[in-house]
C-alpha cells in the first residue's frame, strides 16, 4: 500500500467510524466495576469485624475477610521471599500472599492488566482523569523532563522496598512476619482511613485533585506495585502487536493509550507502562491492524479472553486456596482482641 493510499483509507476510515476513545471498552469497564463494588463489599465487612473486635473479651468476633490481604503487598513480597528462602509458605497473611504472587505470574504471562482491569485504586485514578477531561476539556501533559524524573520515582521506592527486603535475614523476615505489627497490620492500615489526620486527609487530596488533572498520577509516578508488574510484564510474550502491512497509520491507537505510548510508531508495545487496557486496539477501525498477541501475531487475544482469564484467575486461585485451607489467616480471633486492646503502642519494627 503506498502512502497516498494508506492517507485515502485514513481519511475514509476516520469519516465512518468514531474518534478514538469513544469505541466502549464495555467489558473491562464490567471488570473494573465488579472489582470495585467487591473491595466495598470487602471494607463493609472488614469494618464490621473490627468494630467486633472492641466489645467485651468474651463476646464474638465478626468474620475477617481474608481478601483484605489483597491491600498488604509489602507484607506479602516478604512472606514471598520468606518462601523462597525457606520454603516455608507462612499462614499470617495467605490470602495476601496467593494475590501477590498470582499479580506477578499474571504480569508475566500477560502483562499487567491488573493495573487496568482489577485494581480500585487504578479504577478510581481512571475515573479521577476522565472527570478531569468531562470537566475541563482535557488533560494537562506533564513536561518530557518532569515526567522522566517523576516516573523514576516509583523505581526508587520499588528498589527501596525490594532491596531492603531481600537483604533482610532470614530471622529478620521471620520476626518481621509472625510479630504482632504483621498480624495487625491490616486493622492498622484501616484506622488510618477511619480515623483520618488532617494530614493524610490533606495528602489524600492534593493526590486526588492531580488524579484529575493529569492521567494516572498516581499509578505512573507513585505505585512501586505497579513499577514491579511492570518490571515482570516486561518479560512477557504476550504485548500489543501492530501490523504493519494492514496499518492506514491514521494514529488513532496512540492518542487513544492513556499512559501516552505512542503505539501507532511502534511494531511492538514492550513498554513497561503498558496496561494491556485494549485502548488502542479498540480504537483502531482497520481490521487485524493490531491486537494483543503472542510473537508474530500468533494467539491474539481478544477483549473478552482477557477480561475471563482475569475474572478466572482471581476466582480459581482463591478457590484452590480454600481447598488446600491456606486462605484464611492462621491468627485466632483472641489475638485479634488482645493486639487491638494496645494497637496504639504496636509500632513499626526497626
Ligand atoms: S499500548 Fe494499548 S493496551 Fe497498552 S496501555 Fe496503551 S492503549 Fe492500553
Ligand atoms: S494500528 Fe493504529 S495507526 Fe494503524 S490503523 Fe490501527 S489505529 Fe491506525
Amino acid at each position: 500500500m503506498t502512502s497516498d493510499e494508506r492517507k485515502d483509507n485514513c481519511r475514509l476510515l476516520t469519516k465512518q467510524r468514531p474518534e478514538p476513545g469513544e469505541s466502549p471498552n464495555w467489558l473491562r469497564r464490567v471488570v473494573q466495576l465488579s472489582f470495585v463494588i467487591f473491595s466495598l463489599f470487602l471494607c463493609l465487612q472488614f469494618r464490621s469485624f473490627v468494630l467486633s473486635l472492641t466489645g467485651p473479651v468474651d463476646a464474638p468476633i465478626k468474620a475477617r475477610p481474608p481478601a483484605v490481604e489483597a491491600y498488604l503487598p509489602i507484607s506479602s513480597l516478604m512472606s514471598l521471599t520468606y518462601l523462597v528462602k525457606t520454603g516455608v509458605a507462612n499462614r499470617v497473611h495467605p490470602a495476601g500472599l496467593v494475590i501477590f504472587t498470582l499479580t506477578l505470574v499474571l504480569a508475566l504471562l500477560i502483562r499487567r492488566g491488573f493495573c487496568s482491569w482489577v485494581c480500585p485504586i487504578g479504577t478510581a485514578a481512571e475515573w479521577a482523569h476522565k472527570a478531569g477531561k468531562k470537566l475541563f476539556g482535557r488533560n494537562l501533559s506533564m513536561p518530557r523532563w518532569l515526567d522522566v524524573i517523576l516516573r523514576s520515582l516509583r523505581y526508587l521506592l520499588l528498589g527501596f522496598f525490594v532491596f531492603s527486603i531481600l537483604l533482610m535475614p532470614i530471622a529478620a523476615l521471620r520476626q518481621f512476619i509472625y510479630g504482632p505489627y504483621n498480624r495487625i497490620a491490616d486493622v492498622k492500615m484501616y484506622l488510618l482511613f477511619s480515623n483520618i489526620t488532617v494530614t493524610a486527609l490533606t495528602v489524600i487530596l492534593v493526590l486526588g485533585l492531580l488524579s484529575v488533572l493529569f492521567k494516572n498520577f498516581l499509578c505512573r509516578y507513585l505505585c512501586p506495585y505497579g513499577a514491579l508488574l511492570g518490571l515482570f510484564s516486561f518479560l512477557s510474550p504476550v504485548a500489543v502487536r501492530r501490523d504493519a502491512d494492514k496499518c492506514v497509520e491514521c494514529g488513532k491507537c496512540g492518542r487513544a493509550c492513556p499512559n501516552q505510548i505512542p503505539v501507532d510508531k511502534k511494531k511492538m508495545v514492550r513498554s513497561v507502562e503498558c496496561t494491556a487496557c485494549f485502548s488502542c486496539v479498540g480504537a483502531c477501525r482497520t481490521p487485524g491492524a493490531i491486537g494483543i498477541s503472542l510473537p508474530r501475531g500468533k494467539m491474539r487475544v481478544s477483549v473478552v479472553a482477557y477480561g475471563v482469564i482475569m475474572i478466572a484467575a482471581f476466582f480459581f486461585s482463591a478457590q484452590i486456596s480454600r481447598t488446600f485451607n491456606y486462605w484464611r489467616s492462621e491468627t485466632p480471633g483472641g489475638m485479634y482482641k488482645a493486639l487491638y486492646s494496645r494497637i496504639a503502642e504496636i509500632g513499626h519494627p526497626r
